[in-house]
């Protein structure tokens, strides 16, 4: 866990911002990348397509903000595709549709503490992915420590 990076001053903030450490395709891909640093933090590579438009989305790690970084420029309102770019697997999630639009969701495997649940809408996603999650994660922890109380 020793990490060699401490020399120059990062710029992180401080504050205790949740951020997500972890991502994984379905098949145990790891989507975190340190090529795109968003907020001094890693960001999370997927493959967006829309149409015949194919290309790298950086999303940002950290809840509540939304400074993704897209390689292509999808109109809004579109839905797009997500894939793995390391396998190509799918993110599309089956099981779920957007609370908001009704469009399909992606989902992101956060090991061992479930998933992330978000919108392809390209203007949805960029204002609700976090909060979703946020909120199902919230949800999460307070589970937990509900049930470490208890
Ligand atoms: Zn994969
Ligand atoms: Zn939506």
């Amino acid at each position: 866990m020793q990490k060699e990076s401490q020399t120059k001053s990062e710029r992180v903030d401080i504050q205790r911002s949740v951020a997500i450490q972890s991502a994984h395709c379905p098949n145990g891909c790891d989507l975190m990348t340190d090529k795109v640093m968003i907020h001094g933090l890693k960001s999370i590579a997927v493959e967006i397509q829309w149409q015949q438009m194919r290309g790298l989305i950086y999303l940002d790690p950290e809840f509540g903000k939304y400074e993704h970084v897209s390689e292509i420029d999808v109109p809004e309102g579109v839905v797009v595709e997500f894939y793995c770019p390391h396998c190509g697997a799918s993110l599309r999630n089956g099981e779920e549709l957007c609370h908001s639009c009704a469009a399909p969701t992606f989902a992101l495997i956060l090991p061992n503490e479930g998933q992330i649940v978000g919108c392809l809408r390209r203007n949805c996603f960029e204002h609700t992915l976090k909060l979703e999650s946020l909120d199902s994660m919230q949800l999460q922890i307070d589970d937990n420590l509900l049930r470490m109380i208890l």
